[in-house]
Parts: structure tokens; sequence; C-alpha cells
């Protein structure tokens, strides 16, 4: 790998995809690299028993006419591409809450979603309308988020300190409808005591202005970013897993792969964790205290994920997601033990062209701590590197599993008989497919008590050295992209590409 690049992307993450898609349209020769054999990070999926499966893309807001991430996927020119399927307008998703048999339903459209909430809760009209005001004000004052250049962070500082718990609990005493405004929090991770409520408010805004699954899965995102980029003359290495940053007299140079080869750019961006950035990149340009600030910032928790095949024909597909949470548990559903797991879970269909009316599949994604995994952690396993983890870790996968899906059968009765196979992936699974230190599903956790400690920029002290991804502003496909223009509009050093996608 002798050329020398414009610009090395460090994986082909959402984030990563983006800037090499909209940099490469701008001129770049760049060079994508890419640790796994698939492309896409949590956009890959896999195939088991000829069913596809999702890895990180359930379902994406913001698609219809005229909205974020329709503007974005247009002027990609991705968008007439992807086999998208519009989700229930009357409900995308549908909130349960222990014991309690009514399902509780969120729609599509502002007045749609208060509409369907108020047949349960009559009375709280004006909580509804106070929520969606504040989820819409909230939205707002993002600039890039509306795809408004400027702005600034006084704009941002109104309501980057605002409290989840305490706006839900300020709006309403019904424990029932907190719980339900909240009972998709599964989406983003909720703490008590710490979440902001502007992480809520934009993912959530993006789904009540539209909810869409992508046909035969979500990677198609990724494979067709890889073709405008290579229709730009940039060049993507699968395969090709980077081990070190190497930083020469105040500039990066090269990276140093997996097996020896060095790869040379002008710029380098990084799509990985920003911790396992730090640690690739020997410099003392980069402090010890920012390394360890960043070191220390709390990631959000895994996941375990029970993927189904169904026998065919046994469960009806719809086209909407479940999410459940244990009565009382909203605010701290993280908090489990080994008993009362899961507190809360979700569960998605995989959408296919093959059938329309059964689900040939299902998602059970429940909380799980790096922690309960970490006697692990030692060992390594993805489709290239196929390692045993051992029988324990079987054993303990299989009991898992049993025990969630105990839970699942009390609101999905017979779901047992309708398995044909069933498949796990645990913490360990995303943190070797993704590279993260610990299988965190969306990155570094936000704190509203101190919003500006858990924002990373896209620039680093090393001049041509930037981040992307997931961990930057806001995780999701959405918040990935936002992040991927964001490093864009700091290395480009001005805001044209959002007037481009704007009038694309
Ligand atoms: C279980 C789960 C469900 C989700 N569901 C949804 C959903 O329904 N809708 C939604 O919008 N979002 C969802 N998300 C979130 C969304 O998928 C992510 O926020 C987003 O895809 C992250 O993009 P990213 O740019 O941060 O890159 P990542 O996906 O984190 O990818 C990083 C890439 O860098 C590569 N890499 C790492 N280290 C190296 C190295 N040393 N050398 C070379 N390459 C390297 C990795 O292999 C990977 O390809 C989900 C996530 C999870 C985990």
């Amino acid at each position: 790998m002798e050329t020398e690049y414009d610009i090395v992307i460090i994986g082909s993450g959402m984030g990563g995809l983006i800037c090499a898609d909209v940099l490469s349209r701008e001129g770049y020769k760049v060079c994508v690299l890419e640790k796994n054999r698939q492309l896409g990070g949590s956009l890959q999926t896999y195939v088991r028993n000829r069913v596809i499966f999702d890895s990180g893309v359930h379902y994406l807001g913001g698609l219809g006419e005229g909205q974020n991430l329709y503007q974005v996927f247009k002027y990609l020119g991705i968008l007439q591409k992807l086999k998208l399927q519009r989700m229930n307008e009357d409900v995308f998703d549908k909130i349960l809450i222990g014991n309690d048999p009514k399902e509780y339903v969120f729609a599509q459209g502002y007045e749609n979603f208060i509409k369907h909430l108020l047949k349960d809760f009559p009375d709280e009209e004006k909580a509804l309308r106070l929520f969606c005001d504040k989820v819409k004000e909230v939205c707002s004052k993002f600039p890039l988020y509306n795809l408004r250049s400027g702005g600034n962070l006084d704009e941002k500082n109104a309501v980057l300190g605002i409290d989840t718990r305490t706006f839900i609990e300020s709006i309403t005493n019904n424990k029932k409808l907190q719980a339900v405004l909240v009972g998709n929090s599964m989406l983003y991770e909720l703490q008590s005591g710490m979440t902001p409520f502007y992480v809520p408010a934009m993912i959530l805004n993006s789904y009540i202005e539209s909810s869409w699954k992508c046909i035969d899965g979500g990677s198609d995102i990724g494979k067709f970013m890889a073709m405008n980029i290579r229709e730009h003359g940039g060049v993507i290495h699968r395969n090709a897993e980077v081990k070190k940053i190497v930083v020469e007299d105040g500039i990066t140079r090269s990276v140093q792969l997996a097996d020896g080869r060095y790869v040379h750019a002008k710029n380098f961006i990084s799509n990985m964790h920003p911790v396992q950035t730090l640690e690739m990149t020997e410099t003392d340009l980069i402090k010890q205290a920012y390394r360890s600030r960043v070191k220390n910032l709390q990631n959000t928790i895994g996941g375990f994920v029970i993927n189904i095949v169904f026998k065919k024909g046994t469960f009806k597909y719809v086209k909407h997601n479940y999410y459940y949470t244990k009565e009382g548990r909203e605010w701290d559903t993280t908090n489990h033990t080994d008993e009362d797991w899961p507190l809360s879970y979700c569960v998605f269909f995989t959408a296919s062209s093959k059938s329309p009316e059964f689900a040939e599949a299902m998602t059970l994604l429940a909380y799980m701590r790096f922690g309960e995994v970490e006697q692990w952690a030692g060992s390594f396993n993805t489709v290239s590197d196929e390692n045993d983890r051992g029988t324990d870790y079987e054993a303990f996968k299989k009991r898992k599993a049993e025990q969630f899906l105990d839970c699942a059968e009390e609101k999905f009765p017979g779901l047992r008989e309708k398995i044909d196979e069933y498949y796990t992936a645990t913490p360990l699974s995303y943190r070797d497919y993704i590279g993260n230190a610990d299988g965190s599903m969306y990155g570094i956790a936000k704190d509203y008590s101190n919003p500006l400690k858990t924002f990373i920029s896209p620039r680093t002290k090393i001049p041509n050295l930037y981040l992307t991804g997931q961990n930057l502003n806001l995780h999701g496909i959405l918040g990935a992209t936002m992040s991927g223009l964001v490093t864009c509009t700091a290395f480009l050093g001005n805001e044209d590409i959002i007037e481009k996608i704007r009038n694309a």
C-alpha cells in the first residue's frame, strides 16, 4: 500500500462511510480500512437458516420526504436504491408494562401520537402536549439535526442540561404515563439522574416524524455507500485491522495494519471508539489528562440478543416493534440481578421480501453488562476468526436465553412452539465485531449534569487526525450520520456541505 491518500478512514461504520462518501464526492482520494470481512460496523447483517438478521439497524426514523435522514440519503443517491418499508402509521412501537394487559401505542405524526395515547390516558392531554412540544423545542436547538448551518453552543446550551426523569416527572404525576413515555428507552439506555432529555428527544422525534424498516436488512445502506466511494475513486480494504496510528513531528504520517504494512495519508479519520483511537496513538501532543478523561467516560451498557428463526407460517408479520418494561422499574432498567433479568426488552421483526405475511424471524434484545461475560473476555470470535469461547460460555448463553424466553412467553404465549432455531449474541460478540472494549451498544453515555464533558470533538490535538461515529454526538443511524457530517465540516473548514444536502 505505497499510495499516499488524502484521507485514510479507520473503520467502515455509518460515521466512517458518511465521511468517506461525502469527502470522496468533494474530490479527496480516500481509503477506508475495515478490520472485518463485512463493511458497516453495526450496519452488518448475518444469515442463519437462510434468514437475514440485522445486528444494529432494526428501524430508521426521519426518512419521510424532506426529513433529515431522507435529505442525506437523497444527497448520497442511496434513497431510491434502498428497499424501505414504512412501519404502521398508527403504531411503530407498542409499549408493554409489567402484567398490564394493555398495549400502549406510539404512532407516527405528532397529532396521531397524542391521539392514540389519549385513548389510554384521557385526562392527560396537557401532559402529552407538553411532552411533544418539549421534544420539538429541544430538537429545534440543534442546527445540524435540522440541516441548518451556523448555530452556536449558546443555542443548544438552553436544552443540554435537561434531565429526562426530572422533566417527565414535572409534566405528569401519572406513574403509568411516565413509564409509557420512556417505554422505548432501550433505544438510548435511560439512566435515572444522568440521561439528558435531548437524547430521547432527538431519537423519538425522528421516529414520530416517520418510521421505516429496511427490507432484507440494513446492510444495503453500507453496500450502496461503498459503491459510491469506489465510483468516486476511493479505495476500501476489508480484513484490514489498524493496530497503530503513527505520529511523527506533530502530525499523523501513517497507520500500521495487523499484517505489519503501513498506509500513508495526509489526513486520518478514526471511526473507532475514541478510547481505542487514543490507545493506538503514541504522542505527547495528546496529554495524559485528556486520555484519562476520555477513558473514564462511562459507556452505555451492552446487549444480549436472541435471534429466532420461526417455523414457516407460524407468526404473523407486524409492522411495529414491542418494548417491554417490568412494572415500577422504568428508571433503573439496567440495574438487574441475575434473578430479575431482564427488566426490559425489545422485539423486532425482520422485514423480508420473501415472506411479507408471516415473520421469518424475530430479534429479542435485553441489556447485559460486560461484567456478566467478563470471565470469557480473553476469547475472541467473529466469522472471519471463528474460535470457540468454551462450553461454559455456551451453557451461560443457553441459560440466559431460556430465562429470557420464559419472560417473553408471558407476553407472547406459545412463542417457544413457533421457534425453529435460535442464535444468541452477548456483549462479547459486539465487542469483537465493533472493536470497542466492552461491547457497549451505543458508545459514550451522555450526562445532563455535565453535557460538555460527554461531547467528543471531531478534532484532536493532532491537526490531521479526526474522530467520527456514534461517540461524538449521538448514536443511531441518524446520530452517526450527523456525527459523520460534523467531522466532514470540521475537515472541510466550512458548512457548505449542509447547504448541498438541504438542497439535494
Ligand atoms: C443491538 C443494537 C441495535 C441497534 N438498533 C438500532 C436501530 O434500530 N436504529 C438505529 O438507528 N440505530 C440502532 N443502533 C445503533 C446504530 O447501529 C449505531 O449507533 C451506529 O451504527 C454506529 O455507527 P458508528 O459510525 O459509530 O460505527 P460502528 O458501527 O461502531 O463501527 C465502527 C467500525 O470500525 C471498525 N473498526 C474498529 N476498530 C478497527 C480497527 N482497529 N481497524 C479497522 N477497523 C476498525 C469496526 O469493525 C466497525 O466496522 C443499534 C445498535 C445496536 C448495538
